[in-house]
């Protein structure tokens, strides 16, 4: 049987180290958005491929992240999904396409949470997550996953 797995947690909790080990002890599929969206850039949405947006600059928005994490999820048999959803729309979207076995909350200690993502940095193309001490791309200022110009946008704390 496949298992499907949902990780909670706030930015910094280590959702995806977490995330990577179950999928590694399950034998299913690891699904963040940035991944399922790097896959699927040329997937024809309603709105537009994943990528018009990222070409653009502009973040990549609701109804077509929904649309390429479905795809995703679809493809896997068997999942650990982390990173979505994000916000509630997302969260009603996913209950409806889904059923899952499992939800994980990883619940750290807020002081712990700030010392991490002081160092963190997301690519603004195609949201890949570096961190300037624990895991820089390799060339300084570009991103591993696409190439193009890694932004040193620190991510935004949970509201
Ligand atoms: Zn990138």
């Amino acid at each position: 049987m496949s298992h499907r797995i949902l990780l909670l947690g706030a930015p910094g909790a280590g959702k995806g180290t977490q995330s990577a080990k179950l999928a590694d002890e399950y034998g299913v599929e690891h699904v963040t958005t940035g991944d399922a969206l790097r896959a699927n850039k040329e997937m024809e949405t309603e709105y537009g491929t994943p990528k018009s947006f990222m070409d653009a600059g502009e973040l990549v928005p609701d109804p077509v992240v929904n649309e390429i994490v479905e795809a995703a999820l679809n493809d896997a048999d068997g999942f650990v999904l982390d990173g979505y959803p994000r916000n509630l729309d997302q969260a009603e979207y996913l209950s409806e396409i889904t059923d899952l076995d499992a939800v994980i909350l990883l619940d750290v200690d807020e002081e712990v949470l700030v010392d991490r993502l002081a160092g963190r940095r997301v690519c603004d193309g195609c949201g890949a997550n570096y961190h300037v001490d624990f895991q820089p791309p390799e060339e300084p200022g570009v991103c591993d996953e696409c190439g193009g110009e890694h932004r040193t946008r620190r991510r935004p704390l949970p509201r």
